[in-house]
Formats: structure tokens, sequence, C-alpha cells
């Protein structure tokens, strides 16, 4: 099969790395604007062809792939109609749907389109962050067009289970509703966390010094790239408008039951929200990156820390993060150990406890 990639960044490259190591025979072309992912991903096999035109090599193409930003990717679609055969599966990788089947239906209506956004993703961007298995066991949400037949569903249906993710249909409208409610307004409100101890933090900045653990974690997509959120803002703006308000309404909720001293209130409705959190599936990735971490308790010793990452590399096992954590579930201090996947984190865990280490993982 021919692949067509049109932007090759965090998302695209991962997709074009699975293909590669998935379907080895297929060709794959690229066109990016900058030069530096094309040309990483020629010298490491990913791309065959790489070009800095929407050109003929995308000609024959069985599916192509828009992974620059949505408003980018919409630019694009003019160029890219000379290419659109009944044979090319037109998709993208966008976080907002709605905008781009608008577009598509306005430029390309022929165009046998299927919106695509893999659940999956890092506060990391770029071809250097990409990996193979950025995908795996992700759900993959896919939007058809009307000119999109059964056959193209099935086909990229087919492609995305092969690529080790799991494929999700739903509307342009729904999709949008459901990111905002799970990943979109959750951005925000990481944002606005780290905002609040920004603005509010002691003259000896005592927030930002004791943010170190949870609150970093809790905050950890607040890092991620202000371009790309400023876009989801304006593109998905009245779902985010609506679901922002049904938060706030809760969260105001619960300031009034503390103020009003209501414990019993509030224990019901925090019990009842532990229930259902604890009910949502694990093991998916979902649209808001997983972290595999693990926590170690510490012995205080001198290169405690040093015979751990000794045990571990001795194992194989490749650390992403490590650092002391202080809180009162560890009085003495523990360990958060952060790894790459959760083969990797099972494994730690195992070796670690062989060796008579106390594991704690969520
Ligand atoms: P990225 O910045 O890593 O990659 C974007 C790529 O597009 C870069 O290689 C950039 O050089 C290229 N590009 C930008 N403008 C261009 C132009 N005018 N011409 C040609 N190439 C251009 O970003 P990403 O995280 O891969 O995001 C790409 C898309 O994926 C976005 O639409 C985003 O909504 C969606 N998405 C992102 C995530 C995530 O977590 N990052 C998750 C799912 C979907």
């Amino acid at each position: 099969m021919k692949f067509g990639f049109i932007g090759l960044g965090l998302i695209g490259g991962s997709i074009a790395l699975t293909i590669r190591q998935k379907m080895p025979d297929s060709k794959i072309v690229a066109y990016n604007r900058s030069a530096a992912p094309l040309e990483q991903a020629l010298e490491n096999g990913t791309i065959d062809h790489g070009t800095h035109s929407i050109d003929e090599s995308f000609a024959g193409c069985d599916f192509i792939f828009l992974c620059a930003p949505v408003n980018t990717n919409i630019s694009f679609l003019p160029e890219l109609k000379k290419y659109l055969t009944d044979h090319t599966i037109l998709t993208d990788v966008g976080s907002v749907k709605g905008i781009i089947h608008d577009a598509v239906e306005r430029a390309v209506p022929f165009a046998h389109f299927i919106g695509g956004h893999p659940m999956a993703g890092s506060e990391k961007s770029g071809f250097a962050n990409s990996s193979d298995h950025l995908i795996e066991n992700a759900y993959y949400i896919l939007t058809p067009s009307n000119a999109a037949t059964e056959a193209d569903i099935e086909k990229y249906t087919a492609l995305v289970r092969d690529l080790g993710a799991i494929p999700l249909r739903i509307s342009p409208a729904d999709h949008d509703l459901i990111t905002a409610a799970v990943s979109h307004v959750p951005h925000l409100i990481a944002y606005s966390l780290v905002q609040l101890i920004k603005e509010t933090d002691t003259p000896e900045q005592y927030m930002k010094l004791i943010a170190a653990g949870g609150f970093k974690d809790i905050t950890r997509i607040a890092s991620s790239d202000p371009t790309m959120w400023e876009q989801i803002c304006l593109e998905n703006a009245e779902n985010i408008r609506y679901v922002l308000s049904e938060y706030t309404m809760r969260l105001s909720d619960m300031g009034e039951m503390v103020e009003n001293a209501e414990g019993q209130k509030l224990n019901k409705l925090f019990g009842d929200i532990k229930n259902y959190r604890d009910s949502i599936q694990d093991g998916v990735k979902g649209s808001i990156g997983k972290v595999y971490d693990l926590h170690c308790d510490l012995i205080d010793e001198t290169g405690a820390i040093a015979t751990i990452a000794t045990i571990l590399s001795t194992k194989g096992i490749s650390i992403k993060n490590i650092g002391i954590i202080h809180n009162r579930t560890y009085e003495q201090g523990a360990l958060r150990i952060e790894f790459y996947d959760n083969d990797s984190r099972q494994h730690a865990s195992d070796t670690l406890i062989k060796h008579g280490y106390t594991i704690y993982q969520n």
C-alpha cells in the first residue's frame, strides 16, 4: 500500500513509524515544512521519499494523512485536490473534527474523507519524539464523511487494527463534545491550576517548592504546546464553553458545601465520584498520554537510588524519569520511577520485589 503524510511531527511520525514496523513493504511519502524531520525519517528508513511541496509524489496513495495543525491541514486541501481519487482515503489526525469536515465538504466534497483522531499523545511534539508504539492500544476515533463508502470505512478500520490501535466510529459532533470533556477542558483546568499557584504563591515561593509531587503529576498536561492548545480552544469553542460551564457549576457547588461545613454531603459526593473514577477502564490509552510509573520505598542510606538504578539497568530496563517524593503516604520518602511503557514498569516491579523492595502502583 502507498501512504502519504502531510506533516511529519509527533503524530504523523508515530503513525508512519508504526506503518513501517507493521507493514515493512509499504511505500511512504511525506511532505513537511521544515527539512529536519524528513531527513531524519529518510535516514532511519521510516519514509521512502520526502518532499518540500505537495506534488506528484502524492499520486496513487491508498491513504493520505493530514498531520499538521488543523488550520494548516485545511489550507492544503485545494493543492491536494488533483491527487484525490476514488481509490484514495483522505484522513487527518486533528484533535477537533467539525471544522475539518466542514472544510472538506467545501473544498473537496468528492473526497473519500474519514476523519481520524488517535487518542494518544504527549506534551512533547515533533518527529524526534515520535514512536512506533504511541498509538498502540489507544482508541482511534474514525468520523466518516458522507462521501466515504462502507468499503472505505472497513479498509481504514482494518488498518487501525493492524497498527495495534482500537477503532471507534462516532460522528464528528459527538467527537467534539466528548473530547471537550475528557481532554480540552482538563487541559484548561491544568493550565489554570498552575496559574493559580504562580499568582498566589507566598513571597518565599513555597507553593512552587511543595508542588514537586502530586501537584506536578496532575498538571503535567499544562506543559503541552501553547500554540496547539490555542488553536484547539478556538476550533472547539462552543463545546469547550458548554463543558466549562458545567464544570464551574460543580466546582462552585463544592465550594458552597465547604463554606457551609456540609461534611456529610461532601463525603457522600467524594465517595460516589471515587466509585465512578475507580470504574473507569484501565489498560487502554486515553486522550491524555499515560504515565507508566511506580513508587518504591526508599531506604535512607547512601547510594540507595544508585542501587535501584543499577538493578534495573542490569535487567535492561530503561528509566524515563526518577525522583524522590515526600508526602504523608510515604512517611520515609519514596522513589517515583517512570518508564516508557507498561511492560517495562511490570518488569521493574517484579525485579524490585524480588530484591526485597516494597512497590506501590496505582
Ligand atoms: P507536531 O508539532 O509534532 O507536528 C506537526 C508537524 O507539522 C511538524 O512536523 C511541522 O513541521 C509540520 N507543519 C506545521 N506547519 C506546517 C506547514 N505549514 N506545512 C508543512 N508542515 C507543517 O504536532 P502533533 O502533536 O503531531 O500534532 C499534529 C496534529 O495532531 C494536530 O492537528 C493535533 O491536533 C493532532 N493531535 C495531537 C495530539 C498530541 O497529543 N500532540 C494527539 C492527537 C492528535
